[in-house]
């Protein structure tokens, strides 16, 4: 889960926004839509989660796409450079 105040979902966080994509794995059900969303920013995780792949580009409009399609919201933006998992909790 994002932490209090971080953007929600890619078009929370504004297309001015350096931003990269995270998933919440105790929210995604595997439904695979944002690897055919967007490819270059998820990947499988091996669990029947997806993820955000270590090397992907910053966020854009399939980010933002797969952000909007995801089902159980699970798809988040946070700024800074890419990274494996969610953010630390709290
Ligand atoms: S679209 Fe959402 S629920 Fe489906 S695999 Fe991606 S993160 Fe998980």
């Amino acid at each position: 889960m994002p932490r209090e105040g971080e953007p929600r979902t890619a078009r929370a966080a504004g297309p001015e926004a350096a931003a990269r994509v995270f998933v919440d794995p105790a929210l995604c059900i595997g439904s695979g839509i944002c690897l055919a969303t967007a490819p270059r920013h998820f990947e499988p995780g091996g669990d029947n989660r997806s993820r955000a792949r270590p090397d992907a580009p910053a966020s854009d409009e399939s980010a933002e796409d797969a952000a909007a399609l995801c089902p159980v919201e699970a798809i988040g933006l946070v700024a800074g450079p890419p990274a494996p998992g969610p953010p630390p909790g709290p």
